[in-house]
């Protein structure tokens, strides 16, 4: 038999494993381990913990609907599958492969380098296979025929389409019910029994009616509105793509079926290149450690976490954060420069907070997005770049709807001065702005 195990992939068609299964031809076991590592911490209460389990039970459902069991336990994944796989050993539903999807994270590379070992333990064999991104980044790497790897957004994204063209990577058909299920009495799981009940998160929406819409209505202006947050032109897609309800083959082909798609794709291919960073910069989780980041301080860290920095924009942008979980791009970054640049506190304290707050958080995209606005790392923004968060507020919500719908002080305040720092603001923005172009320099500089 063999066992497959869900991650970051909580769908039932569509799934490189599943192709490799059916075509392997024996019955599978599935199996989804909730890890305490990463629920840790009340996470499981937080916004990206609660969309992770939404889509577990939304998952477990389709099995339901099919008349299939997903095994769903807690516990260290490499227990779990010693464990498993020494209870099966010898049996009629003995395992002898490990299927799973890659991850790239160190977290992620520690689990699979431990799976591997408790397989091995028990003569199984580990199959990691690639389902996240449409680009093998292997071949990729020898289709670029690049020395050494692309540290820059543009040529990555022309070498990405033209790649695409010349080995595409379509969506599969095949489904949950292709495969031939390996039936395991489910009391073998009692030891690894999950401390709460699923049943208390509601099974997630579905992504088409996110997508469907966007595709019909939203997609062709993206490129000129998605920075413009009030209208929401974006499509909120990204808490299913990032706990793998729908796979990235499926949005790109549905998207490029249309016309004026283009800047929306590209944004697929930015998602593809902080994971082709995380891959091949061996810095990319380290550069905390590679720059002196000494001269920095925590201290207005709570005040921004809370919203209460009196810049309008950054206050509505936070509390919005912590209550839905959600902040459209734009005001992202201009969070995330005004926490590392004026505020001259560690970007990692920033991707920590969103770590929890965010549903449709992702490690890499995490950290590629804020190692850009911090200035550190292969691909970022220039240290001496801080964008002030009055100005885009003029610009992208020029009304300040978004700051009178999370900043109920301001609900009537003019919209001539709705955008303006207040009296109590923490930081004078043109002071805080030039001190932070010097400290920057010299971080980035090594001086
Ligand atoms: C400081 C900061 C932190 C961020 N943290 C995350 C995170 O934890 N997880 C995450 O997935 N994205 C993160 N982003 C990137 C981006 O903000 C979100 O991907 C985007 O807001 C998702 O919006 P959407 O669902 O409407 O997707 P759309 O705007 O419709 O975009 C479609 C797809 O393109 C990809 N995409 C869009 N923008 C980006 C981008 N800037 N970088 C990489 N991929 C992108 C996403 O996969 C998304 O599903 C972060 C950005 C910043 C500035």
């Amino acid at each position: 038999m063999k066992l497959f195990i869900h991650r970051k992939d909580l769908r039932t068609g569509d799934l490189a494993a599943f192709d490799y299964l059916q075509e392997a031809g024996a019955p599978v076991m599935h199996l989804l381990i909730l890890d305490p590592f990463l629920l840790q911490k009340g996470r499981d209460k937080e916004h990206s913990g609660v969309n992770f389990l939404r889509h577990v039970r939304r998952l477990r459902d389709l099995y339901e609907k099919e008349g299939r069991t997903l095994h769903i336990v807690y516990g260290a994944p490499d227990e779990v599958l010693d464990r498993l796989l020494n209870m099966l050993k010898g049996g009629e539903l003995e395992i002898d492969e490990v299927v799973v999807h890659r991850d790239f994270t160190p977290y992620a590379r520690d689990r699979d380098r431990k799976l591997t070992e408790a397989a091995d333990k028990h003569g199984a064999a580990f199959t990691p296979l690639l389902d996240t991104l449409m680009i093998d980044p292997q071949t990729f790497a020898e289709f670029t025929g690049k020395d050494g790897y692309y540290k820059i957004f543009a040529p990555f994204h022309r070498k990405w389409l033209e790649y695409l063209a010349h080995a595409p990577n379509e969506p599969s058909s095949t489904v949950l019910s292709d495969l031939t299920e390996g039936q395991v009495d489910r009391e073998w799981a009692d030891e690894f029994r999950v401390p709460f009940d699923l049943n208390d998160y509601e099974p997630a929406d579905e992504w088409t009616e996110k997508l469907e819409p966007f595709l019909q209505n939203g997609i062709e202006e993206y490129g000129d509105k998605r920075d413009y947050y009030p209208e929401l032109p974006a499509s909120g897609i990204n808490p299913h793509v990032n706990a793998g309800a729908v796979s990235i083959r499926e949005l790109y082909a549905r998207a490029t079926r249309l016309e004026n798609s283009d800047e929306w794709v590209r944004q697929l291919a930015f998602r593809e290149f902080y994971y082709y960073l995380a891959i091949y910069d061996e810095d990319y989780f380290s550069y905390e450690k590679k720059y002196d980041l000494s001269a920095l301080t925590d201290e207005h860290f709570e005040r921004w976490a809370k919203g209460e920095t009196g810049i309008p924009a950054i206050d509505a942008a936070m509390r919005g954060l912590n209550e839905s979980g959600l902040m459209p791009n734009r005001l992202r970054i201009l969070c995330a420069m005004f926490l590392t640049k004026n505020l001259q506190c560690p970007f990692t304290l920033g991707e920590k907070y969103f770590r929890r707050k965010l549903l449709d958080y992702d490690n890499v995209q995490n950290r590629g997005n804020w190692l850009w606005c911090a200035s550190l790392g292969a691909n970022s923004a220039p240290y001496f770049r801080v964008v002030n968060p009055v100005t885009q507020s003029e610009k992208y919500d020029p009304n300040g709807e978004h700051i009178r719908e999370w900043l109920p002080e301001l609900t009537e305040e003019d919209v001539a001065t709705v955008h303006q720092p207040r009296p109590d603001a923490i930081v004078d923005l043109k002071a805080s702005r030039a001190a932070a172009i010097e400290v920057y320099k010299g971080i980035v500089n090594g001086s």
